[in-house]
Order: structure tokens, then C-alpha cells, then sequence
């Protein structure tokens, strides 16, 4: 079943509402105006949910991963859920595939700390790295949708098919998903391969890297 914008609201203010009552909520994503703002903001948010046990996921997690960045980042990078190494270490994207996701922000000159923050839909492992069940990501979403209402980057990357069809909502293949600038939220959405993916295939390498140069264009104002 397809998700409207106003249904995602709509669960976004039920659960801020919930988090901080409604007057205090709207003062602090109005005021979120500057980088230290938004590094305070981010930095509360985290500390607020990190205990989060609203899905079963909650309780078979080592690590709450928020993700990391820059919290004035232009560019966001989402992935579907942590797996096993990051899991351990409390931080998306580690291990062989992050590594290379670095090598690609590097090549487009920008790092995890500069111009970039990067989470996933889901903050918690779901057991045996499986899909994110349609429940986990109803109940998880609006944490990331708060992370965007903070950060306001310019333009948001899904990494892989299952972070493309989990935000957009839609039953689609990561080639129907490529090369098209989507939208998330009023944000410019671009989907592109895993960086597990382009370990695995070699062949990959070269269209993921046409689209980090696409991305590069965008940022720069170039398209
Ligand atoms: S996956 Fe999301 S909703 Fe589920 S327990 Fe973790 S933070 Fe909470």
C-alpha cells in the first residue's frame, strides 16, 4: 500500500509531539537556522531516542546506530539498516563496503565529517541482516525524517534497492529506481548501487561512479 506525504506527516508530529510536547518541537526545528543549532539539535535528538524499544528490533540490538556527519551536511546518504559490523560498533556504513563509500566521497571531495551525513531508514539490526519489515519502518521512519528536518540537506542518495523502494514507498527495481531525480519530503532523492554491491561486482563501479559524479553536479549547482 502506497504511503502518502500527509500519512508520513502525520506519524512525524504524532511522535515528535510525543517526544518533546508540541510548543517546544516547533521552537527547536524553527530555530534550527546554523551549524551549531543544528549540531546541538542532532546531538539532543540522538541522546532522546537512542533508548528507542518500539519495534522488536530494539531488543535484539548491540548498538543504537544514529549515523554520522555533518550535521550541516548538503548531502545525506541513507541505507536500508545496519548490519552486523556496524551494529558492533554503533556507526553505518564500517567495514569493507564503507571503506569504499569513503574512496567515492573522497573522489567527489568530501568525507563523512564534511559536507556529508549518513544514517540508514532503520536504526537497529534486523536479525540475519533480513529486509526491513513494513511495521519496523513505519514505527523507525519519522527518526529520519526528524534528521532531515535538522540537517535540511540539499539533496538525499539511497544507497542500494531496499533503502530506494523503502522510501519512496514503491515496489521497484533498483534499475526502474537509477538515474532519476526522485523526491523525499520536497528533497531531491537520487538511488544508486550498495557499496556491498559494487564489492561484489566489479562492473558496477563504473555507473555508480557516473551517478556520485551526477551527485557532485547537483551539490556544485552543475544540474
Ligand atoms: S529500529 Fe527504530 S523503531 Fe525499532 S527499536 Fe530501533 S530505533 Fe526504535
Amino acid at each position: 500500500m502506497e504511503v502518502t506525504s500527509n500519512e508520513l506527516i502525520r506519524r512525524y508530529l504524532e511522535q515528535t509531539q510525543s517526544l518533546y510536547g508540541k510548543e517546544l518541537f516547533i521552537h527547536k526545528v524553527v530555530n534550527a537556522q546554523n551549524g551549531e543549532d543544528r549540531t546541538q539539535l542532532l546531538a539532543e535528538y540522538k541522546q532522546e531516542i537512542s533508548a528507542c524499544l518500539k519495534c522488536p528490533l530494539g531488543k535484539t540490538r548491540k548498538s543504537f546506530v544514529f549515523g554520522v556527519g555533518d550535521p550541516n551536511a548538503r548531502l545525506m546518504l541513507v541505507g536500508e539498516a545496519p548490519g552486523a559490523e556496524e551494529d558492533r560498533l554503533g556507526e553505518p556504513f564500517v567495514g569493507r563496503a564503507g571503506k569504499l563509500l569513503d574512496k567515492i566521497l573522497a573522489a567527489i571531495k568530501r568525507s563523512r565529517t564534511k559536507d556529508v551525513f549518513i544514517c540508514n531508514v532503520l536504526k537497529c539490526r534486523p536479525p540475519n541482516n533480513r529486509d526491513p519489515l513494513p511495521s519496523e519502518v513505519e514505527l523507525c521512519e519519522p527518526y529520519l525524517i526528524h534528521q532531515i528536518q535538522i540537517i535540511k540537506p540539499h539533496l538525499i542518495v539511497a544507497l542500494g534497492r531496499i533503502a530506494g523502494k523503502t522510501l519512496l514507498k514503491q515496489e521497484l527495481m533498483l534499475k526502474e529506481m537509477r538515474g532519476k531525480l526522485h523526491d523525499y519530503q520536497g528533497i531531491p532523492l537520487i538511488v544508486t548501487y550498495h557499496p556491498a554491491a559494487l564489492l561484489r561486482n566489479q562492473a558496477l563501479k563504473y555507473p555508480a561512479w557516473e551517478d556520485f559524479k551526477w551527485v557532485q553536479s547537483i551539490l556544485e549547482g552543475k544540474s
